[in-house]
This record gives structure tokens, C-alpha cells and sequence, in this order.
């Protein structure tokens, strides 16, 4: 089986992503932290696995985040086989201050610890640089080259075309990463989405 699976942090926009691909087959529990486990749905042959949000959850200790990272690479380790693709959703405002705060204290950012273990377990993984809306116009190419520097990519972003897909799922505008997800379906011979 083929099975796409979905990770970020709390309140990326993770879930209303996944309304707007795939339709309200998805996760109810709402709120941060609650849920542990990854949730499935099926989309013709299609497994989607959304995996809960880890990082940042407010009323939940420090203890919690280190226990939805561990499971999340857990479970990413024992299914990596049919784990064809990830696809990390990030709230493309805030993730290079969120990632710099990290670094200042001298740790490695949850997102891009994760980016960097779904790459070396060899999942091609696509960033869905989702709220899109909320940047200026002006603002829209400087802030992905300052989130492709932050993932080890040389700017300009545009080279990473195949990697980024800026996006906004409150807009419904998933174009860039509609088109990835077809393109690497496409590639391994599949006509799902
Ligand atoms: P999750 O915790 O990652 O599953 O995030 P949710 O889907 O619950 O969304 C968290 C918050 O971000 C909600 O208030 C959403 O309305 C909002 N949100 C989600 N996607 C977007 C987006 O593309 N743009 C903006 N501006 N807000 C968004």
C-alpha cells in the first residue's frame, strides 16, 4: 500500500489542510495534545495518516511534546517502508522566529528535526508552507527564501519549488501543493488525488 503521512505542529493548520484535500474524513478531537495517536483515512487506495501535533500546546507540559515526538518517530521508523511521502505543514509567518528561538537556546527545532529524519529514512517530503494569506505581497518571496535557509536550502526559494508549496488551506488555495502531490503520485505510477 502507499501511504502519505502528514506532520507539524499544533495549530499549523494541519487539520484544516486535510478538510480541504481530502474532505471531512478527518480527525474530530480538537483540541492540541489530546489525541496521540495518528489518525487514518483511506482515500481510494490512498492511506492518509495524520500524525498528531507536536511542539507548541498550551496546558500540556514539556513531558507531553517529548512523548508525541518519540511516538511520531516511532511510528515513522516501523512504517517507513510504506510511507511514500511526507508532507510537513508549517505556519510559514512564524517559522523562522520559531525556529531561531530554538537555535538560540542552542536546540534543534522540532520541524526541522523532523524534516531532517523523514529525509534520512528515506521519505521524500514536501513543506506546506501554509497561512500564505497572511503575508504581504511584497513579503511573499524574502519570507520562503528566509524558510528555505532555515531548512538547509539555498534560497532562492523558487529552486525548491519541488520541495515548497506555499499555500493557504483557509483560502482553499492548495494549488502548489495539489500539483506536488499529483506530480509524486504521477511518478509512482498512481491517479489517486
Ligand atoms: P492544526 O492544529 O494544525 O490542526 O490547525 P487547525 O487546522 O486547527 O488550524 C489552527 C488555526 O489556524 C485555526 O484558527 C485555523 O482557522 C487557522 N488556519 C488554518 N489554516 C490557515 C490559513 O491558511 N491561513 C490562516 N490565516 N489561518 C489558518
Amino acid at each position: 500500500s502507499f501511504e502519505i503521512i502528514f506532520v507539524g505542529r499544533s495549530n499549523v493548520g494541519k487539520s484544516s489542510l486535510l478538510r480541504e484535500l481530502f474532505g471531512a474524513k478527518v480527525r474530530v478531537g480538537k483540541r492540541p495534545g489530546v489525541t496521540l495517536r495518528p489518525a487514518h483515512v483511506h482515500v481510494s487506495d490512498l492511506l492518509i495518516t495524520d500524525m498528531p501535533g507536536f511542539g507548541f500546546m498550551s496546558g500540556v507540559k514539556d513531558r507531553k511534546q517529548d512523548i508525541v515526538k518519540d511516538k511520531t518517530v516511532h511510528y515513522i521508523e516501523e512504517n517507513a517502508e510504506r510511507i511514500k511521502l511526507g508532507v510537513l505543514v508549517i505556519d510559514s509567518s512564524s517559522f523562522p522566529q520559531i525556529v531561531d528561538r530554538w537555535d538560540s537556546k542552542d536546540q534543534i527545532p522540532i520541524d526541522i528535526e523532523m524534516f531532517d529524519f523523514l529525509r534520512e529514512v528515506g521519505i521524500d517530503t514536501i513543506i506546506a508552507a501554509n497561512k500564505m494569506d497572511k503575508v504581504k505581497e511584497s513579503d511573499y518571496d524574502s519570507l520562503l527564501d528566509e524558510i528555505a535557509i532555515r531548512l538547509g536550502l539555498e534560497p532562492p526559494w523558487q529552486n525548491w519549488r519541488h520541495i515548497i508549496a506555499p499555500i493557504s488551506a483557509k483560502k482553499g488555495d492548495l494549488k502548489a501543493l495539489k500539483s506536488l502531490l499529483r506530480e509524486r503520485l504521477h511518478e509512482m505510477k498512481r491517479d489517486d488525488l
